[in-house]
């Protein structure tokens, strides 16, 4: 044993606490759809990332129950052991489709496919990958585990993805760029078109994280890369979560049959991990079934969010890009965003306060995650809550909109 390594622990967390920086784990129950606090109070929830309030959908539940007393608990081992139950490739089909891609393949989490989809892929070739400064950690990680150079481009500055490629035109192997349709912290979104037509122009690969766009976003909620017009092309990879829109558990590759049928071989991730269980196949069939029918909640999601940032901006907080159920408001320093997370929980609403390295220095935000589930009087109380003098401060110092290049 060594002596050490809980001491330096301790360390760790008492530098992480003296920086306003320490996470915790809080307890929560859930009561008919609402959140419950340890003190037993009703919170809106204004944080999660079940945006068409599906985990808790009559159907979803229903199916994930007639699904593991018809299969079992759990999947026996990985697909390529046992073998692959019908209802896995059945709903690889459906996802498929609803993506509109040729295949898709399930993988245990968005983290998982992420963090080694991306190094399957870039050991094909030499790789060069060119990765949003705003990637989700799950791509950073992917990139990382790659071994392949990659090169940062500003967040959303195609100027700079383009000079980026330029510079690199010399490069014999592929590249590949990476990037998130919706993005999780600042809720803006890519412009997709001119990705796709700059990946066409330098011969580049492009890669797309639809984990908040997919149930929200595009035609029928089937994400932003299913409403690019074919006039324009289309993306090579689309990787999407199970976990957010579709209030399950799980994620997913969708593109050629060739990438999936090259993933089943070589992405580390799914040779090497258990099939996903029944219950989560069942909730995710119920789920493909219930998101194209719901363009009503698409709407109301549109519009609350839109009334959420114009109660934002009215008191001074800006909220970046933002263009999608995803709200940021930034407020500057870890304590003072802290403190206002606490101060709308004492106002019965739970948003919450999102630190460094998350987002960069100096930009500690709320982040408001609006789902189609919150009724009209809960958005009230929410908007009246922001307008109630004192509960949000002004910023405490300028929210730069870009990460340090
Ligand atoms: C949440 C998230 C993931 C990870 O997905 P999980 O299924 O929760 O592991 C990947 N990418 C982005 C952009 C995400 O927000």
């Amino acid at each position: 044993m060594d002596n050490t390594l809980n001491t330096e622990i301790l360390a760790a967390l008492d530098a992480l606490d003296a920086s306003n920086r320490r996470r915790r784990l809080r307890a929560f129950e859930c009561d008919a759809n609402r959140l419950i606090s340890t003190d037993g109070r009703r919170l809106i929830d204004v944080c999660s990332n079940d945006y068409l309030g599906l985990s808790q959908h009559p159907l979803t539940k229903s199916r994930a129950a007639e699904w593991v007393m018809r299969y079992g608990a759990g999947a026996p081992s990985s697909r390529l052991v046992t073998g692959t139950r019908g209802i896995t490739f059945a709903v690889e089909e459906k996802l498929a489709a609803f993506k509109g891609c040729e295949a898709a393949l399930l993988i245990g989490s968005g983290f998982q496919a992420n963090a080694t989809v991306i190094p399957a892929l870039a050991a094909l070739s030499d790789t060069l990958i060119f990765s949003d400064a705003l990637n989700h950690s799950s791509i950073v990680h992917g990139c990382r585990l790659a071994k392949a150079r990659t090169m940062i481009f500003r967040h959303n500055d195609l100027e700079h993805l383009a000079e980026l490629l330029r510079d690199n035109n010399s490069h014999r192997g592929r590249r590949l760029i990476v990037t998130e349709s919706v993005f999780s912290m600042d809720g803006d979104r890519c412009d997709l078109t001119a990705l796709v037509a700059l990946a066409e122009q330098h011969g580049a690969a492009l890669y797309v994280d639809e984990a908040h766009a997919t149930g929200v976003i595009g035609p029928h909620g089937r994400g932003m890369v299913a409403a690019l017009p074919s006039s324009v092309g289309t993306v090579d990879v689309v990787m999407g979560t199970l976990g957010k829109s579709f209030g399950a558990y799980g994620a997913y590759i969708a593109g050629s049959r060739a990438l999936i049928d090259f993933l089943t071989n070589r992405c580390a991730g799914f040779i090497y991990a258990t099939a996903l269980p029944p219950a989560v196949l069942g909730a995710v069939d119920a789920a493909l079934d219930l998101i194209p029918t719901m363009d009503a909640d698409r709407t109301r999601l549109t519009t609350n969010a839109t009334r959420l940032r114009s109660a934002l901006h009215a008191i001074g907080l800006d909220t970046l890009q933002s263009s999608s159920q995803i709200v940021p408001a930034i407020i500057g320093t870890e304590a003072a965003a802290l403190a206002a997370a606490q101060r709308l929980n004492e106002a019965g609403i739970l948003a919450i306060a999102i630190r460094p390295p998350t987002v960069p220095e100096g930009s500690s935000r709320l982040r408001f995650c609006l789902n189609s589930a919150l009724t009209d009087a809960e958005m009230d109380e929410i908007l009246s809550a922001i307008a109630n003098n004192g509960v949000l401060p002004a910023p405490t110092s300028p929210s730069p909109s870009q990460p340090p290049p």
